[in-house]
């Protein structure tokens, strides 16, 4: 499904990878690492998993991986390797102590499977040190600047919209307004597919400011049409927790009565949709195969359907923005 350009893989091969995946979880990490594993194995090339991330990595917890060890692990959510948030790695000083400890033990290049976070931290051991860092796009998110899709985003969407079919029954039996909540503090691209694929009435995100009158004045219409009274409105949780509780509040004044679900961490786990599994397993053979290519300092990710690098500075400078067509799509669609 997803292939690259050739690249020479005999340029500069590795003489150990390490992998870690670090800040929030997302299904489909657990492939990735697999794909790093045994593609890093294929090529003759030792393999070291680091657990809890940036955490783990400081203090040198890791361990050799063989073949076996990520056996049964493709279609498991969260990440075999663990997680962590790992405030010491912003000192410049604990990031030397990190490529320290690679370099001890005889690793010269890492493979970070992360959000912007902890791309922003690979970007910096690569730019301060001799060990060659390969990011993986790993968020439900989709944020990522220089890939289309990231580790995760697919299964997200399609558990929020498991959630949602159900919540959809329950809004029509009552013939009830819900507002549902789902991940995106900065972004809207959940809530804008999940809009798109549950024929949600509303999607509120972060990108668009929320004109409660302009809300208020569509549900009105929609009932004078014969919609009936029901609907689901699709909110991104936004950078303020309670916003959706707010916004339930406005609407009331508005004479509405919705009721509010917030979706909250179920979105990050469950197992990985095939999509995910795909695109997770490509990318982690991908990066082992660019590492070999004697690339450094990028992330791999997907444009126009194929595999593709992206300078990790390019990755903190630049947003990605959601397609402004996709979220009018939203309102064309339920008319
Ligand atoms: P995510 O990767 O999901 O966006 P975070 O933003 O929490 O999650 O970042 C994860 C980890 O990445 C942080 O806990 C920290 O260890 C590392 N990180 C984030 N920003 C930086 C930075 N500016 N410099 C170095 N490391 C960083």
């Amino acid at each position: 499904m997803y292939t690259h350009t050739s690249i020479n893989t005999t340029e500069d091969k590795p003489t150990a990878i390490a992998v870690l995946t670090s800040g929030g979880d997302s299904p489909g990490m657990n492939p990735a690492i697999r794909g790093v594993v045994r593609a890093a194995l294929h090529q003759g090339i030792k393999v070291f998993g680091v657990h809890k991330g940036y955490s783990g990595l400081i203090i040198g917890d890791m361990w050799e991986m063989d073949s076996a060890s990520v056996t049964n692990i493709v279609q498991r959510g969260g990440t075999l390797l663990k997680s962590d948030r790992c405030q010491a790695f912003l000192d410049p000083a604990v990031r030397h102590q990190a490529a320290e400890v690679l370099l001890k033990k005889g690793i010269d290049s890492l493979v970070v499977i992360g959000g912007d976070g902890s791309l922003t931290g690979a970007h910096m051991l690569a730019s301060e040190s001799s060990i060659r860092v390969i990011g993986l796009p790993g968020t439900i998110d989709n944020d990522i600047y220089g890939t289309d899709d990231t580790i995760g985003f697919d299964t997200a969407v399609n558990t929020a919209l498991d959630a949602i079919d159900k919540i959809r029954d329950t809004a029509l039996s009552h013939e009830c307004l819900f507002l549902v909540e789902v991940m995106g503090r900065n972004s809207g691209f959940i809530a804008t597919h999940v809009g798109i694929a549950c024929g949600a009435e509303l999607v509120v995100i972060p990108e668009y400011e929320v004109e409660v009158d302009a809300i208020s004045f569509q549900l009105a219409n929609n009932r004078v049409q014969g919609k009936g009274s029901s609907g689901i409105i699709v909110v991104a949780e936004g950078p303020t927790p309670g916003l959706t509780y707010n916004l339930a509040k406005q609407l009331e004044q508005h004479g509405q009565r919705p009721k509010v679900c917030i979706l909250g961490h179920i979105q990050r786990g469950g197992r990985p949709t095939g999509h995910d599994r795909v695109l997770a397993s490509c990318l982690g053979a991908a990066a082992v195969d660019y590492l070999c290519g004697g690339y450094n300092d990028v992330m791999i990710g997907i444009k126009n359907g194929a595999i593709a690098e992206t300078p990790l500075q390019h990755i903190i400078d630049k947003k990605k923005q959601l397609d402004a067509q996709l979220f009018e799509h939203v309102q064309l669609l339920h008319k």
